[in-house]
């Protein structure tokens, strides 16, 4: 295809205008006082309007790219450069445009908000293109072919060669979409604009760069059609603020997408062994589709826990799908976690195998406490009844490995997160573990009806623990237990003692904890399973859950 083929492809009446002149695109000469533009001569930062052609902003982009000034059309999100597509390319209620399905909603949007006949081919079962089709559904007035590479909300992408030969074969112009590229193992089409003037290829900066509250999309296409686009868009369409910041952003800042990356791999990783979860899509961008049993089941479990994904259930090509954005570390964990509590419900033997209590079964004991304080901010998940999703992580390695112990020998599911001010010292962090970890035990506790409430002794190898625990809702606390090291590990062993008594004051229990040995390791470690194995023992659901574990008839 040359220009005067693509020439042949723009509308009429947008060939014809006569795109609108700003004063400032008037402007000669170096002047000092402007008195063109009718603004407030009153200097706030803001009183002038910006720069309609953004050149500040496209020479870092052009840097940026590789690319010439030319070549680039700055639109407010991607989404205006997809309806000043539709406004150059496409005849209302005559032309056509057509699309891979599922993909990226707005393409159809914007096609509806245009009049403008929206063709969607579906992809194949894998996610492929179905190239023959996708190219069989064109006609003369196919004036637009979408292809969101990586996919939206598919994950993947499609082999270069045959998006190159999908352009090179439909008669119109082929807009690639690219939001998700940085993420992705393949590399951008933007070296194909040369030879292909039918191409335009659209980013973002709201992605891997960050920068979706500033409403930033880019084009790519050859100067003429980048022309057209100048000559349609708003005047003033990305405002001064924000023309500074992304010129200044993407000059300084690069996309983040390396730890985005091996979290996609790691969540992916750990999705695929959980009950109830069919199939995690293999994904090239921050996000992946994961297909389950029952898709308003997990959305609703995630709500509660205050996680929020996208429920593409209802989209043909995605039954059964949600597609999830990775997030920190930290977020892809308590959404493992809160998927694990999820998926841990689904099994037909968790309930049976704990209490053989259908009625007490149906009560759930869970918990999710926040706190954050100038010190620390602490969230501590929790499910007595769990089967043991663990996701530790204070910060201080022998904490988290003592916390486990909790986990794996009191039979529970668990999620501690802290970040505390570790740069002070291990105190703050440690202390409001204990104090959340206390609160989330007793809220999960409820009304501890049929709970065992007592519990232990633990050897562990020269070494002997001691762990009494009453969950009966006073408080008292005793610790018999010296080390002759400062630390174990990275953890002060002056803390051991203060993180219990926390524990039995922000959970109102009696906790009596002795030991003996000679081994400083094998000392505390006896004393965190101790604790565990009386913890799992006080809050085992009695077989006769209807009574209070308690002489008064109250706890
Ligand atoms: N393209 C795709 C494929 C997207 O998924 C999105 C946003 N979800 C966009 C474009 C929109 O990007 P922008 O923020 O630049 O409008």
């Amino acid at each position: 295809m040359e220009t005067k083929d693509i020439e042949r492809l723009v509308r009429p009446n947008i060939l014809a205008m006569a795109p609108y002149s700003t004063a400032r695109d008037e402007c000669e000469g170096n002047p000092e006082i402007f008195l063109d533009a009718n603004e407030s001569p009153y200097d706030n930062g803001f009183n002038r309007y910006p720069d309609p052609h953004q050149r500040k902003l496209k020479s870092k982009v052009a840097a940026v790219k590789g690319i010439g000034e030319e070549h680039i059309f700055i639109g407010n999100g991607s989404d205006e450069a997809i309806d000043l597509a539709y406004r150059i390319f496409c005849r209302p209620g005559t032309d056509n445009a057509i699309s891979i399905s599922p993909t990226y909603g707005m393409y159809g949007v914007a096609a509806a908000t245009n009049d403008v006949e929206f063709r969607e081919v579906p992809l194949k079962e894998d996610f492929s293109i179905d190239e023959k089709g996708l190219l069989a559904a064109a006609d003369e007035n196919s004036r637009l072919l979408f292809i969101c590479c990586p996919n939206n909300p598919t994950g993947n992408s499609f082999p270069r060669e045959q998006l190159l030969r999908i352009i090179s074969a439909f008669k119109g112009i082929v807009i690639i979409d690219e939001a998700y590229i940085d993420f992705s193992s393949g590399s951008s089409l933007i070296s194909e604009l040369d030879s292909h003037p039918n191409l335009i290829i659209l980013q973002t900066v709201s992605k891997a760069w960050g920068m979706a509250g500033l409403r930033v999309g880019l084009a790519f296409a050859s100067p003429y059609i980048i022309r057209l686009f100048s000559n349609v868009k708003y005047p003033y369409n990305i405002n001064g603020l924000t023309q500074e910041i992304v010129a200044k952003l993407i000059e300084t800042a690069r996309p983040r997408t390396e730890e985005t990356v091996s979290e996609r791999e790691r969540t992916a990783k750990a999705m695929a062994g959980y009950r109830g979860i069919l199939e995690v899509y293999p994904s090239d961008a921050n996000f992946i589709l994961v297909k389950c049993t029952d898709p308003k089941g997990l959305y609703k479990s995630l709500i509660e826990n205050r996680i929020i994904v996208r429920d593409r259930s209802g989209v043909k090509g995605c039954e059964g799908c949600l597609r999830i954005t990775i997030g920190t570390p930290e977020d892809n964990d308590r959404l493992l976690y809160t998927i694990g509590i999820w998926s841990s419900a689904l099994s037909p033997d968790r309930d049976t195998a704990r209490d053989g209590s259908a009625e007490t079964a149906a009560a759930s004991r869970r918990a999710t406490v926040f706190r954050a304080t100038s010190e620390t901010g602490i969230t501590v998940m929790i499910d007595l009844d769990g089967k043991g999703p663990c996701f530790i992580s204070t910060g201080i390695g022998f904490f988290d490995h003592a916390l486990e112990q909790i986990v794996h020998h009191g039979g529970i599911s668990l999620l501690v997160e802290a970040k505390g001010d570790l740069h002070v010292d291990e105190h703050h962090t440690v202390e409001d573990v204990a104090i959340v970890l206390g609160k989330a035990v007793s809220e999960a506790l409820g009304s501890k009806i049929g709970i065992g409430r007592y519990g232990f002794v633990l050897p562990m190898d020269e070494s002997e623990a001691s762990v009494l625990i009453d969950l009966g809702g006073r408080t008292d606390f005793s610790w018999d237990a010296e080390f002759s090291r400062e630390k174990i590990g990275d953890m002060p062993t002056e803390m051991f003692r203060h993180f219990f008594k926390s524990f039995a004051e922000s959970s109102c229990c009696n906790l009596h904890i002795s030991a003996r040995g000679e081994n400083e390791h094998h000392k505390i470690e006896g004393i965190f399973k101790a604790f565990a194995r009386a913890l799992k023992m006080a809050i085992a659901r009695d077989r006769f859950p209807y009574s209070l574990p308690s002489s008064k008839g109250v706890l």
